[in-house]
This record gives structure tokens, sequence and C-alpha cells, in this order.
């Protein structure tokens, strides 16, 4: 696209941010967390506030572009960005906290670490993933499943209201009483009904959890693997677990015994007392001798220690699937796909236990789909050039021993792609039906109809 075929200038004369084209200064920051991904749309606007994200979709509704917000870019996903306008969130960097009523009013530039450190003074948490490092919006908008899932529920059940621009160009607030179809369709719809420039949500009285990490050596994943799976079967709500077969890089940043070889972490968040914490822990401890342990009273806004999730920019080739159980035949599976000896380049083979709170319907329905999900399943490897082929070939691996007990559903923030297949994962029909509706009528020239969308 040529500067002047649409006018982008027009644009940028409308803008109270900046708009960058390719070359320019600001063009950068589409740059997304995942670098694998190529981001290279038309311009990038640096949207000073919901104004300018408005005068953006307006300005694409006039000239047949789209648009599409980011933030960190962690859940970037290939695509063909030739027409259209990357809105970059940063600067909507509002965020109120209001600790008498518990609750946060939070721009879409804003990441989790920011509102977990603002609110820590107050005793008062939000419920955030395990990378404190995403953008609080693109989370909330893909349901947002965290270290404390089962014991509270989804983070977009605490949401209160949203502020969008739709793709018509109109700002709306959304609440239980206000645009209530929308304000269902923006928790777990991603960025089909509008960009998304504030939220609002509860805050929890959270200062403190029992969390941490043990981490085994590669040769009893066997063990550990089969009796986190026993352990997990009737876990108390208050408990929290997800297990990693991990392959780190030898890089700064990676602990020297968990560089360059297979281990296993088994993570756990609680927000039971110490003591009812190292009872339930007791039996995963003693399967074997823990290379590391970092398990103990944590404060809640360090809770990214519990996952050690990667905060630097990656090359990252991720997909994801939801179990309906855990047999022991599947962690056999898994094993042989994965474990020790398996050839797997992955640097991480994911299953965290859903169930608890997470199964119940919260008060305000929304279009988040599969809470009765019983485990998540996430590989992840490097998309880098020399390994790229045999990272995805071997993905198709562990995702075909794992069919037998994959539900085919798959959660919005996990695996991004674009694409039918991926939205008949994500979203049940009926959801479906009337997210596209939604968009239908809140979108007619489907300015928004780019990226993770329900409407292709
Ligand atoms: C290391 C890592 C750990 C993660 N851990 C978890 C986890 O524990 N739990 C979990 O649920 N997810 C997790 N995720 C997934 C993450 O929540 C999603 O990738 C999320 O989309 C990131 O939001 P972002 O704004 O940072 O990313 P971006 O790539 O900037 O945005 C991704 C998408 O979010 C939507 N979006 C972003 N901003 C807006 C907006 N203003 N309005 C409307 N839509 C918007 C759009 O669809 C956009 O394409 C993890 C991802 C990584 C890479």
């Amino acid at each position: 696209m040529s500067v002047s075929s649409p006018p982008l200038t027009e644009l940028r004369s409308l803008l109270t941010g900046t708009l960058a084209l390719p070359g320019e200064p600001g063009y950068e920051l589409a740059t997304p967390w995942n670098v694998a991904v190529p981001m290279t749309p038309a311009a990038v606007v640096a949207a000073h506030d919901a104004n300018d994200v408005a005068a953006t979709v307006r300005f694409a509704n006039d000239h047949g572009l789209r648009v599409l917000p980011q933030r960190t870019g962690h859940g970037a996903v290939h695509m063909d960005l030739d027409d259209t306008l990357l809105v970059h969130t940063a600067n909507l960097d509002e965020l109120q906290v209001d600790p008498v009523n518990r609750r946060a009013r939070i721009g879409a530039g804003v990441i989790w670490q920011q509102v977990l450190d603002a609110t820590a003074p107050h005793g008062l948490a939000p419920l955030v993933g395990s990378a404190p490092g995403v953008g609080v919006v693109g989370f909330l908008t893909g349901g947002g499943i965290g270290p404390l899932t089962r014991t509270y529920g989804l983070a977009s059940d605490t949401v209160l209201a949203l502020e969008v621009i739709t793709g018509d160009g109109r700002l709306l607030r959304a609440t239980p009483t206000e645009h209530a179809d929308l304000f269902w369709g923006l928790r777990g719809g991603k960025g089909t009904l509008g960009v998304v420039t504030a939220v609002e949500l509860t805050l929890l009285p959270l200062a403190q959890v029992y969390g941490g990490a043990l981490f085994f050596n590669g040769t009893d994943a066997s063990g550990v693997l089969h009796m986190w799976r026993e352990w997990t079967q009737d876990l108390p709500e208050h408990a929290n677990t997800s297990i990693a077969l991990l392959q780190l890089p030898d890089m700064p940043g990676v602990p020297a015994p968990l560089a360059g070889r297979l281990t296993v972490s088994v993570r756990f968040t609680s927000t039971a007392t110490q003591i009812e914490c190292e009872q339930l822990l007791a039996p995963m401890r003693a399967v074997a001798d823990p290379i590391i342990d970092t398990l103990g009273l944590l404060p809640y806004a360090a809770i990214g220690a519990v996952h050690m999730d990667p905060t630097d920019p990656m090359p990252v080739y991720e997909t994801s699937g939801l179990l309906r159980e855990l047999a022991p035949e599947t962690v056999d599976a898994l094993l042989d796909a994965a474990g020790q000896g398996s050839g797997s380049p992955q640097f991480i083979v994911e299953l965290r236990l859903m169930g608890g709170a997470l199964a119940r319907e919260p008060e305000h329905a929304s279009a988040f789909c599969h809470r009765d999900a019983a485990y998540s399943l996430l590989v992840i490897g490097a998309a880098v050039p020399e390994i790229a082929e045999l990272v995805a070939s071997h993905n198709a691996t562990v995702q075909s021993a794992l069919a037998p007990w994959l539900t085919g559903g798959e959660f919005p923030n996990f695996g991004a792609t674009t694409g039918v297949a991926r939205m008949m994962r994500v979203y049940d029909e009926d959801t479906r039906m009337w997210l596209t509706g939604l968009a239908e009528r809140h979108d007619p020239k489907g300015v928004l109809r780019v990226g993770q969308t329900v409407r292709v």
C-alpha cells in the first residue's frame, strides 16, 4: 500500500497520538513479543486515547481498511496485514485503584504486573495469568486462566464494565445492564466485537498465597507425572496446579540445573495455610528428590514466580488443547511423545488442572466456552529456522498422541491462530452464532475482521 492510497497522512492529522508508516520511527511498535510472527501492517497507530482509536476505526470504515489492536504481542498470529492499521494501545495507560470499593479501572495499555504493583499496597489483587507481563485486555477478552482459577474462577468473571470502540466507530460502555450483549461477548470473544479501551473489575483481598514449583530430573518424569495424575483427581478448590515437561535452553536467566536438559516442573498455588499446603504436597515431594523446590509463602504480586514464564520476547510456535480426563494411559502416551528419550524438541509441554470454580457458571454468562475441561494442554517450542519444521511436526505428534483424550475444544488465549477450524474449537455453535450476529450488527463493514476473530 502506498501512502497516498488511501491517504494515511489524513488519518495522521486526526490523531493526538502518532501514526508510523513502514520504515518510520514508531513502526517498530508492531514487533510482537512472539518475534517469530512478522507483523507488517499498513501503518502503526500509537493511540493516545479512546478518541484516537475511534478515529482510526472510522477512517478504516471510510477507506476499506481493517484494524487490529495490539498491546504486547504475546498473542500475535500469522496473517496478512497489508490493509490493516495496527492500533498499539500502550499509551492507554490509565490505572485507578479504588480500595474502598475494591475496584480498579484499567486502560487497555496496562499490563498485569502494573496492576499487581498498584493494588498490593492495599492488600488487594486482580486475578492474573501465569505471566504478568501480558496485557490486561488481551488476557481478559480471552477469558483469563491463571494460577488461582480453580479457587476464584476466570479473571473475566471479575469484570464489571468494558469500554469499547465498536467496528462502526462508536464508544460504548458495556456492563451487565448497558449493552449487555457486548458485555457477554467481549469476555471471551477476543477482538471480535471491538477495540476495548478500558475495563473495570473487582479486586480480591489477596496479599499472600502459598506457591512455587518443584523441579525434578527428567529421568523421574514417569513417576512424577503418574503421581501428579493420581494426586490431581481430588484436590480441593483452594489448590491449583500444573505440570510441565521442560527443556529450557542454556541461556542467562535459566537456573543451571534446568538448562539444556529435560526436567519436570510441578507448579502449585493455593490460598490455604502453609501447613495445609505442605500436607497436601507431601506425596508430590516424596515421589522423587526435587532438584529445586521454590514452594513457600509468596506475596501475590510476585505470582509470576510460580510458573517462571519467559519475559523477554521469543520466537515461539504453540498449540493447545483440552482434555476430558487424564488416565494412566494418557500419561504414558504423553511420556512416549515428549518424555525422556522421545526426541522432543519442545521447550514446554504443559498440563494444567482445571475444574473447581472455573467449572461453575458465573453470575453473568460470557462467550467463554469449555468450562467443563478437566485439564488444558499447551505445547510450546522455538520457532527458529533451524528447527521450526521439527518443532511443528513434533507438536502435531504430541497432539495426535493425546487425541483419544482431547475434547476438540481450545481456550481463546492459548495456541492462537486464525481460521474457521480454530473458531470451531474455541466456541460452541451457539456462541459462534451469537458472536457472529453481534459482530455483523456492530461492525457491518468487517473492519475488525482480522486476527483471531469469529468472522474470518
Ligand atoms: C508466556 C505466556 C504466558 C501466558 N499465560 C497465560 C495464562 O496463564 N492464562 C491465559 O489465559 N493466557 C495466557 N497467555 C496468553 C495471553 O493471555 C494472550 O496471548 C493474550 O492475548 C495476551 O494479550 P496481549 O494484549 O498481551 O497480547 P497481544 O498479542 O497484544 O493481543 C492479542 C490479542 O488480544 C486481543 N486484544 C488485545 N488488545 C485488545 C483490545 N484493546 N481490544 C480488544 N482485543 C484486544 C486481540 O485479539 C489481540 O489480537 C500467555 C501467553 C504467553 C506468551
